[in-house]
């Protein structure tokens, strides 16, 4: 059982989606055009070596850890 409805949860799941996706695009090609879903600013990846961290220029906008891309 989830505390987020529903919409909420669907808004959360495109944004993880669209910054993996942004973090896939950044170690396949070295840059990405993807825009934070939630404000439009620009997202910064940075290697972790270990994975990445995918950052809302926007402050406490969105920031997102992934793991062995
Ligand atoms: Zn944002």
């Amino acid at each position: 059982m989830s505390l987020e409805p529903d919409h909420e949860r669907a808004l959360r799941e495109a944004e993880v989606d669209n910054a993996d996706a942004a973090a896939e695009e950044m170690s396949l090609q070295g840059f990405t055009h993807r825009r934070c879903s939630r404000c439009n600013g620009e997202l910064n990846v940075n290697d972790r070596g270990s994975g990445y961290t995918v950052s809302c220029e926007t402050e406490k906008c969105l920031r997102l850890t992934f793991r062995g891309i």
